[in-house]
């Protein structure tokens, strides 16, 4: 089969391998799609320090199922489904309290290769739990967003968003757009996006109350003016940009949340006002990755058509043009791209 092999900041190698064998309770899917993430992109821009060299990336995975290993019952070959590229254990300290994104062994069971690859073999834990069947009315590339949305709806579940609060979500990507899709079907409101891209921006109009360009507008007087001086109950940071924690900060209402969505460069330090988290009761936490019923529910909305995901997906990227895809993603007119083969719906 086909790869594309990750050997270094800036490189992606085309290579052929032998395709995977199952084994015994894994499946094997022919890739039909996968999304290109931010963190796709931030290792190919400058390395990560969790991936190596070496590696295939992609972990936003779609797929039909090509090969069933001995002792899987309830699936068939020729079956379309999504695939969480990880999930916790469910016997760890951390799993036993429900904290499955912290999982001591998130990482044994993975997909392999990655997804960037003709074939990729689902091990077991994934095929009890996280292999989902996408209904024929999805296409391939809406599915390559269940990860992203599991991640989102960890995150808005982490702060607790109700249909009694006001939202504000800092960054304009495909994260902070589906965090608020997700919170108008939540019921949130106002919801309020903060971002610097004309195209982005457009496209959180057709569901935010405002979207708002911080470089052209104060951000917090605006923030304060939509929620009648209180500021929103909760805030999303959703760029990955360590300045904008305080923003967040003087965004947030007395006894709200703000949840930091996105992964900051980790040895940089917070600056943060000790009066806020006293006095005003504000809490800061962050959250990272999903857990089994976030991907579940993430399938479950997408089945069933309670999201408008149109426009999230700006670009299909086939497998052989990857390379260049990795090179040109340009921020001012992709929102997400996602590769898919030619053999897709
Ligand atoms: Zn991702
Ligand atoms: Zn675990």
């Amino acid at each position: 089969m086909k790869l594309w092999r990750y050997i270094g900041p800036q490189q992606l190698k085309l290579e052929t391998s032998d395709a995977p064998h199952p084994g015994s309770g894994a499946v094997v899917l022919r890739v039909t799609a996968c999304g290109i993430c931010a963190t796709d992109l931030k290792t190919f821009a400058r390395g990560h320090p969790l991936i190596p060299v070496g590696a295939v990336l992609g972990h936003e995975i779609v797929g039909v199922i090509a090969e069933i290993g001995a002792g899987v019952s309830g699936w068939r070959v020729g079956e379309r489904v999504a695939v969480a590229p990880y999930l916790g254990c469910g016997q760890c300290y951390f799993c036993q309290r429900g904290n499955y994104s912290l999982c001591e062994k998130l990482y044994e069971a993975f997909i392999e290769p990655g997804g960037f690859a003709e074939f990729v073999r689902v091990p077991p834990r994934l095929v009890q739990r996280g292999m989902f069947k996408l209904n024929a009315d999805i296409s391939d590339a809406t599915g390559a967003l269940f990860e992203p949305l599991a991640c989102c709806i960890h995150g808005l579940h982490a702060i607790a968003l109700t249909a009694r609060d006001s939202l504000l979500i800092i960054g304009d990507g495909a994260m902070g757009l589906l965090q608020a899709e997700l919170a108008r079907h939540i019921g949130a409101q106002p919801i309020i996006v903060s971002g610097v891209t004309p195209a982005r921006r457009a496209r959180a109009q057709r569901v935010a109350d405002a979207a708002i360009d911080p470089r052209a507008t104060d951000l917090i007087e605006e923030v304060k003016r939509l929620t009648n001086g209180y500021g929103t109950d909760k805030v999303m940071l959703s760029v990955a940009d360590t300045r904008l924690v305080e923003d967040a900060l003087q965004c947030v209402a007395r006894g709200g949340s703000v949840n930091i969505f996105a992964g900051l460069p980790s040895k940089e330090l917070l600056n943060l006002s000790s009066y806020r988290i006293h006095y005003d009761e504000v809490r800061v936490l962050g959250t990272f990755g999903f857990g089994p019923d976030d991907f579940r529910q993430a399938v479950d909305l997408v089945n069933a058509h309670a999201l408008d995901l149109d426009g999230i997906v700006t670009r299909a990227v086939q497998f052989d043009d990857l390379l260049d895809a990795f090179r040109n993603t340009s921020i001012e007119h992709d929102i997400k791209s996602v590769m898919v083969t030619s053999l897709s719906p």
